[in-house]
């Protein structure tokens, strides 16, 4: 038994007024007590200064691509002993920012369910997706999920379930990073989507859809999906996310993970923003900043419907989103109106129901695996205390760098 105490701290869902005392007892918390809890003499505790909360979630990540200039598209041509050791790389960035479970939703050869399974002591939890499913030179159609027609689109869900994955990704719509794809436009007709949807469910998979196009967003919500990845709502006159559709969202109850986060540093050491991003935003008149203003609109229309928010970085597939920047995400939804406890909530609690791990992960409370974040500084004023990781536990293991 041991014991960490902070006078602020973070349960998943809000801040525990005057701190808390957490008890461990090897790789689960046993009691989440308040900061002044007489702890047996025997007991070892550890008081920081700043602020405790759950070990973060990144919901949109790809360990397969170290997010240098296309390295998610090198990813698909790689040896396996290559990919492995991106995914270690990336597994031990995230692990680092605090980020002790990751969503994968593009993997290449089903690598990653070899880092699921077991887990390895100091790497984050994994939640994977497999192959993401695409048309003939669709989105990401190197990683090897390219599906024609009705059958094969049934045969990969078989091979994705034999495989033993955690979920379904589809490609509903064109991507930035796929040259030739088109991210105002749609993959797949809503029958072959619906057909898709209908036989992961069948084997109790979950499916969520990659969505530029406010079409892309319209097809995955009439087909059944879980969740909406991107949810940017790009149309030929603008970024558009009409009212129907977000109602449509909330009483289906389909997660939204708006992949916000991006380092503006990284962005200004490059030339310029990659080419096809550049492109599909200067397409309808908008650049990075303007685009990002709108999206954080649609995200608050979002929140006053109740839809469930999620927060994923799309890490490792583009330039200035490298693995371990979850904070950034959640830096800009309060940049956007978001309070902080909500923001960090997309990341913790909100981010365990959406990936099934609720009864596992996601909150400082008895009974779950003591995945445990703690970062210099008071979070409930400063959302950038979450740059300042000063130690980072999964399931009881210290993370070390
Ligand atoms: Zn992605």
């Amino acid at each position: 038994m041991r014991a960490l105490r902070a006078p602020i701290a973070f349960d998943g869902e809000r801040f525990l007024p005057g701190g808390a005392t957490v008890i461990v007892e090897g790789a689960v918390i046993t009691g989440v007590e308040p900061a002044a809890y007489g702890l047996p003499d025997d007991c070892p505790v550890t008081v920081f200064a700043g602020t405790m909360l759950p070990g973060l979630f990144d919901t949109h990540v790809h360990l397969v691509s170290d997010s240098s200039v296309g390295s998610l598209e090198r990813a698909g041509s790689l040896d396996a002993e290559a990919v492995d050791d991106t995914i270690v790389r990336s597994l031990r960035r995230q692990a680092a920012s605090g980020v002790t479970t990751v969503r994968d939703l593009g993997d290449v050869g089903y690598r990653t369910l070899g880092f699921r399974d077991p887990p390895r002591p100091g790497l984050p939890r994994i939640r994977a997706a497999g192959p993401p499913l695409t048309v003939p030179d669709g989105h990401c159609h190197y990683l090897g999920g390219v599906v024609r027609g009705p059958d094969a689109i049934r045969a990969a869900v078989r091979d994705h379930e034999q495989h033993g994955v955690d979920l379904v990704k589809v490609m509903a719509s064109g991507g930035m990073t796929t040259v030739g794809t088109d991210p105002f436009g749609v993959q797949f007709d809503a029958a072959e989507l619906r057909k898709l949807v209908y036989a992961a469910h069948g084997v109790g998979l979950p499916v969520l859809a990659h969505a530029h196009s406010l079409a892309g967003m319209r097809h995955a919500l009439a087909a059944g999906v879980d969740g909406i990845e991107h949810f940017t709502g790009l149309t030929e006159t603008g970024i558009r996310v009409p009212d129907d559709l977000l109602d449509g969202v909330a009483e289906a109850g389909v997660a939204v993970d708006p992949t916000l986060g991006f380092d503006r540093g990284l962005l200004a050491s490059m030339p310029a923003p990659p080419q096809a991003l550049a492109a599909s935003l200067k397409r309808v008149g908008l650049d990075l900043e303007t685009a990002q203003a709108a999206r954080l609109g649609v995200l608050r229309r979002a929140r006053a419907r109740g839809i469930r928010l999620v927060t994923g970085v799309d890490a490792g597939a583009a330039p200035a989103k490298p693995h371990g920047i979850v904070g950034l995400a959640l830096a800009a939804l309060t940049e956007g109106g978001f309070s902080i406890a909500d923001a960090v909530t997309s990341a913790t609690a909100a981010a365990a129901r959406a990936c099934d791990l609720a009864g596992v992960t996601g909150r400082l409370a008895p009974g779950l695996d003591a995945d445990i974040l703690l970062v210099d500084g008071n979070l409930e004023a400063d959302v950038t205390a979450l740059q300042r990781p000063v130690q980072v536990l999964i399931r009881g293991n210290p993370v070390t760098p």
